[in-house]
């Protein structure tokens, strides 16, 4: 079969390798579609250092089932499923509480849970094996469309019922990057609040995609954002700020719009910071202010997903490229060029 290896830093190669075997406990998946995320170009980017070269990239992966087994009970051959993006344990205590993106066994204190397309073989290739735990059914929501959910859907639903408890009316909330996560966070902050949703985007057409999506305004990122933002409240600031960049500049528009007690999640990877230096004045912070690095999402999360979209109450905006124009995808995405989700279809 056809499978995009990560071969060295800032190297993909589609390799012909066998099929892979299941054991009696696992399932084999027959690929419809592999979501792109951003998040599979910071690892291209990773150095030598990196320890998982040789690996097939892809973390969003939705697909038929293949052959089960003989332990699997459950999965019936045919069945449109999805494969999940974090591979925890469900029976460490961060599992059973209802943590599992925190799970402490096939995860550790500095390193997220077990990842397809980091730790083990991804998505980006004629088949997939995953543990059936780690799959959800599909049932009726369009198999060829769904992959990305199983990030781009579930991070932010995490990150959102992660603050959903002060989006009641009268809130605002607002999202930066409006890109495969940013638009899916503005559609499930529509459909499962009533708080005033405000899109940030360096690009005026995904600001535009986020107005139909159910934003209520849009503002072009830059010097002037933080102030437009500051405006709207006479300076005291958000109730939420949820961060799909990650960049110098969206890192201090996040914390220098968030209100007294207010919510920041810290969702996008690209290097930003903020100084915090515990003093009585001066603090970039509001008191009071809650930030959350956010990673990924629960089974409970995806759930509350695969239901939006089964009601047709969210929906992936997917670009289609065949897998075998893999690099073209990764440099559409590089450049700014994709708009959604790109799906790699084997
Ligand atoms: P994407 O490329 O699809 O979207 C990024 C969006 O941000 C684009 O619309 C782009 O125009 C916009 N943008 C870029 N610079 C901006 C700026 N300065 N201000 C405002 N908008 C800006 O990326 P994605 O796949 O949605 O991923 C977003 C980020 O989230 C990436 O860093 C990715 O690695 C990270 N990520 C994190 C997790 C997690 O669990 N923490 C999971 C998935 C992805
Ligand atoms: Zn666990």
């Amino acid at each position: 079969m056809k499978a995009l290896k990560l071969t060295g830093p800032g190297r993909i190669e589609l390799q012909d390798v066998p099929v892979p075997d299941i054991g009696p406990d696992e399932v084999l998946i027959k690929v419809v579609g592999a979501g792109l995320c951003h998040s599979d170009l910071h690892i291209l980017h990773q150095g030598e250092e990196w320890p998982f070269f040789g690996t097939t990239m892809g973390h969003e992966t939705a697909g038929l089932v293949d052959a089960v087994g003989a332990d699997v009970r459950d999965l019936a051959v045919g069945e449109p499923v999805l494969v999940r993006a974090v591979w925890s344990c469900g029976e460490c205590r961060p599992c059973t509480v209802g943590r599992e993106n925190a799970c402490s066994v096939n995860g550790s204190r500095n390193k997220f849970p077990l990842t397809p397309g980091i730790g083990a073989d991804g998505g980006m290739a004629d088949y997939i094996k995953a543990r059936p735990e780690h799959i959800d059914r599909l049932g009726a929501v369009d198999v060829a469309s769904a992959a990305p959910l199983a990030d781009a859907g579930l991070t932010p639903m995490h990150a959102i019922r992660s603050v959903r408890d002060r989006l009641d009316d009268g809130a605002t909330v607002v999202v930066i990057g409006i890109g495969g996560l940013g638009h899916m966070a503005v559609q499930i902050l529509r459909a499962t609040t009533s708080a005033r949703i405000i899109a940030v985007d360096v690009d005026a057409a995904r600001l535009e995609a986020a107005l139909r999506n159910g934003a209520d305004r849009a503002i072009l990122s830059g010097p002037e954002a933080a102030s437009e933002i500051l405006a709207e409240s006479d300076g005291y600031g958000v109730d939420a700020v949820l961060d799909f960049v990650g960049a110098q500049a969206t890192v201090e528009l996040a914390t220098g719009v968030v209100a007294p007690e207010g919510a920041v999640r810290l969702v996008g990877l690209a290097g930003g910071s903020f100084p915090f230096n515990a003093s009585l004045e001066g603090e970039v912070l509001p008191w009071g202010a809650n930030v959350q690095r956010s990673y990924g999402g629960t089974p409970a999360d995806q759930a509350e997903v695969l239901a939006l979209v089964a009601d047709g109450r969210i929906a992936v905006d997917v670009v289609m490229y065949p897998l075998a124009d893999a690099q073209r995808a990764f440099d559409d995405l590089e450049a700014g060029r994709i708009t959604g989700r790109a799906i790699l279809v084997p």
